[in-house]
């Protein structure tokens, strides 16, 4: 086994800077085969990668945390793009359900603290459950959404679930990505169209208006508008440098240098 770091992925993450989505989903596929997911919350950006996944005809899995509070329409959305782009959706769920957890713990994302339990219980640890199936997750996180997503690497080291985080979309724009909606009329979770810039759990999410930030309908409660739920990687600490380990040729394949020994 091998060592990967953040530091690592400088000269790569620099040369994909110039793929397609559709080139870095295809180049998932070809290094990881079966041991890669999509990992998708079924707002509007999962909705295009769930797309694009249908277009390229490739059997990559979808995997979607249920925290049992979620809003009918992204259930709808994900049964939805399930049965019309023919995908395998993986449903993750939380050892206990809502009611459980509140009888024994109380009514936790009231809090900050509690937020960040509940989440880590809810939607965090389901995904670390099934980690070891898979070397490599693919998220839909752009960097036009701001925020701690605004410096957001395509490749990405995630130490959690020890996998390459791959976001396709992270140099997207806004445009961009509404073009390609409209282009292929792309299943969208209908709550965008009222109101809901970003959407996650019922009781964490509301509306924005027009003139606030996109992530102000997350967790307005707790009266920031900069609170993570803690699912992916790179919206942690940016200052913590850490590091996965997967097989040494699977390594050099992440880095493209499997060529280095061909004359
Ligand atoms: S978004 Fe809210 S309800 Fe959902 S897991 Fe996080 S704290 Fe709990």
């Amino acid at each position: 086994m091998g060592r990967l770091t953040q530091a690592d992925l400088i000269d790569r993450n620099h040369v994909f800077e110039q793929r397609s989505p559709q080139e870095l989903l295809q180049w998932a596929y070809d290094v990881f085969g079966t041991r890669v997911a999509a990992i998708s919350a079924m707002q509007r950006s999962g909705s295009v990668i769930c797309h694009m996944i249908h277009s390229l005809k490739l059997p990559i899995r979808v995997l979607f945390v249920d925290t049992g509070v979620m809003f009918p329409e992204t259930l709808e959305t994900r049964d939805r793009i399930a049965r019309e782009y023919g995908l395998e959706i993986v449903t993750l769920r939380p050892e206990k359900t809502m009611e459980e957890q509140t009888r024994e713990r109380g009514v936790l994302y009231l809090t900050p603290d509690g937020q960040q339990e509940c989440c880590r219980l809810r939607k965090v640890e389901p995904l670390r459950k099934v980690s070891d199936q898979f070397d490599a997750l693919i998220g839909s996180l752009r960097r036009a959404d701001g925020g701690r997503r605004a410096e957001c690497p395509i490749l990405a080291v995630d130490p959690d679930n020890n996998a390459l985080r791959v976001n396709p979309l992270a140099n997207f724009s806004d445009a961009q990505l509404e073009d390609y909606i409209e282009r292929h009329n792309v299943i969208v979770n209908p709550l965008h169209f009222q109101g809901y810039a970003t959407i996650g759990c019922n009781r964490c999410t509301t509306p924005v208006l027009p003139h606030e930030p996109k992530r102000a309908g997350r967790w307005r409660h707790l009266g920031q508008w900069a609170q993570y739920c803690g699912i992916n990687p790179t919206d942690a600490d940016p200052a913590h440098q850490p590091s996965i380990e997967l097989p040494d040729e699977l390594i050099d394949r992440i880095l493209g240098r499997e060529s280095d020994f061909v004359i």
